[in-house]
Formats: C-alpha cells, sequence, structure tokens
C-alpha cells in the first residue's frame, strides 16, 4: 500500500476536508458506506503520511503576522513579546517541520492557539502544541466536537476525540477579543456555514483576517453537512466576509493559495451562488443527484476550482444536498 502514491496526495496542500473527493477519484464512483469507510481509514494514514513529509511554506504579510502553508489549512502566525499566537495547528506528524518554521519566525515560545473550527487538518496539531505552552482558545462547539466521537457522514468515517491537552481551555459563543503582541485581535462566530464552529480571527492594525474554512482560494469547497454546514451558509459567509473586509486587507483562506484579497474572494463567491442557482433548477426538474451530475452544473468553472480533490462531482454533491 505504501508503495503506491494516491493521486490526491501528490498536489500540495491536500486536506482530510477532501477524503470523500479523493474516495470518488480514487474508484471512479460513489462508494458504498462499508467501501467509504474502508477508503477513508487508508487515507487518514495515507494523509498523515504524506504531511509528515510536506515541507511547510512561511508567507511575511505584515506587522509581525505570517501564514504557514503545507499542514493541512493555512495556519497563521502572530510574533511578539507576548510569545507566539497561532491561528490553526495544522496536522501532528508536521511537528518537525512546524517547529522550525516557527524557531525561523523568532526566538519566542508559543503561547497561545486559536482553532477556526474543529476539523482535523486544522486541529490535530493541538495536543503537541499545548504540550510546549499554548493556551487553545475556540468558538465552544469546537471544544464539544473535540471532546466526543464525531461522525461525519460524507465520509462514513468516525473521528474520535482529542486527548484532554488538545481540548481548547477558553471558549466563547459568539465573540472574544484578545490583545497581544500589541496587537487587537477579534474572533468572531459565523452563522453555520462550512461548519457550526467557523470564527474569523481578524488582526485589526495589520488588517489581516484568516476567514477559517469559509473561503477556499482557487478551490471548491467541502461543506460539512453533518456539524451544521450548509450552501446558504457558505454564501452568506462570503457575504459577511466581503462587508468586513476592504481592497487593501489582507485575506488568509482556509485552504488554497494562503494570501489572498477581496477580488479572488468576491470569484469564490460568485461561483457559489451561481452553482447553487444551477443544482437547484436541475434538482426542481426532478433529475437524481446523479443526473444532476452528469449535467456538468459547475462546467463554467472547472478550469479555475475543479483542479483539487474536491472534484467538480463531488461539489455538485454537496450543493445537491443542501438546495
Ligand atoms: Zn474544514
Amino acid at each position: 500500500m505504501s508503495s503506491i502514491l494516491h493521486p490526491a496526495l501528490s498536489r500540495r496542500g491536500f486536506c482530510f476536508c477532501c477524503v470523500g473527493g479523493a474516495a470518488y477519484a480514487a474508484t471512479g464512483g460513489w462508494l458504498t458506506p462499508r467501501e467509504a469507510f474502508a477508503e477513508a481509514r487508508g487515507l487518514v494514514t495515507l494523509f498523515k503520511e504524506s504531511a509528515a513529509v510536506s515541507p511547510i511554506v512561511t508567507h511575511k504579510l505584515r506587522n509581525n503576522i505570517s501564514v504557514l502553508e503545507g499542514s493541512g489549512g493555512n495556519v497563521a502566525v502572530l510574533t511578539g513579546p507576548d510569545g507566539k499566537v497561532l491561528i490553526d495547528a495544522g496536522i501532528g506528524v508536521s511537528r518537525p517541520q512546524i517547529t522550525r518554521a516557527l524557531a525561523d519566525l523568532g526566538p519566542e515560545p508559543i503561547t497561545h492557539l486559536i482553532n477556526t473550527h474543529w476539523h482535523f487538518d486544522h486541529t490535530d496539531g493541538n495536543p503537541w502544541l499545548n504540550s510546549v505552552g499554548a493556551k487553545i482558545i475556540a468558538q465552544e462547539n469546537t471544544r464539544k466536537y473535540l471532546s466526543e466521537v464525531q461522525r461525519v457522514e460524507d465520509w462514513d468515517y468516525n473521528f474520535l476525540a482529542l486527548p484532554a491537552g488538545g481540548i481548547p481551555t477558553e471558549v466563547f459563543a459568539d465573540e472574544h477579543r484578545l490583545k497581544l503582541n500589541g496587537s487587537s485581535i477579534d474572533l468572531k462566530r459565523y452563522a453555520p456555514a462550512h461548519t457550526d464552529s467557523d470564527i474569523s480571527v481578524t488582526f485589526g492594525e495589520a488588517d489581516i483576517v484568516h476567514v477559517a474554512d469559509t473561503f477556499w482560494n482557487g478551490v471548491y469547497p467541502f461543506i460539512d453537512y453533518s456539524t451544521g454546514g450548509s450552501i446558504a451558509g457558505m454564501i452568506a459567509s462570503s457575504d459577511a466576509n466581503l462587508a468586513a473586509t476592504t481592497d487593501k486587507t489582507i485575506i488568509i483562506p482556509g485552504h488554497g493559495k494562503p494570501v489572498s484579497n477581496r477580488a479572488e474572494l468576491r470569484e469564490f463567491r460568485d461561483m457559489l451562488v451561481a452553482v447553487r442557482e444551477s443544482v437547484a433548477a436541475l434538482k426542481k426538474q426532478g433529475r437524481s443527484r446523479d443526473e444532476t451530475v452528469a449535467a456538468k452544473p459547475t462546467a463554467a468553472f472547472d478550469a479555475r476550482f475543479g483542479a483539487s480533490v474536491i472534484d467538480p462531482g463531488f461539489f455538485t454533491r454537496l450543493v445537491y444536498e443542501g438546495v
């Protein structure tokens, strides 16, 4: 098994959110629950093996804020005398590469970790980051989901709870404000969008915002219906992101090219709206899910967004589920 590199894993930025799509691509068809379960378990192993050897690329932004690319979701870092503040944790097995990338940013210890939502590819590194001193902060649903077995139907997969040290200890319902390293850090919950635990993290003075998995830059998004996500919520969160930013704002997406802007965000939002309309029209005509996929309602956007493991067929199925 280890001699065969799954095609999904050859893509940089492969993320666990994409396992359903990868399973679909690998078999050329939709899996039975039993097959999907076996496939997903295999992919978790492969994904960890891949993350273990993936390089971390650091992008320096402004006001001592950087973003690390290469371990699950995009990880933002604020440095300064109060210690390093991380937005998302990446995958646990990337610890050596992330440790080196963080050391290159300065000698300060890691003191805070903020989770943007509960998914594996944003929280798997929680336990080791806590073990080196990070206090973990999140929306209260993130703590809830990380504390118990979570079932994600679209993967037919059960996630176990994280070890105690990986569970957030400081949680909030809607909003929370921190002041660290001279920077105000505003945490704000979205209405349910990608999940019902998503938050934005805004660095006010720097005019930088990490928008979690409400924005996938240049790739079709995963939508987690198992924990409150929906296509309507994804569109509403995109509108909220557009309203909260200007053309000067640096926008960090959960996945995809990690340094983004309002123009790319608008393109993503317009794609979501157009695909929702097309899929809703087909469903209203009485077409089945497979007939809707066969009609290729995403065709106009596939060249721009369709090259990831959330392929056009998988994304169409996710939208179909929610219209
Ligand atoms: Zn996610």
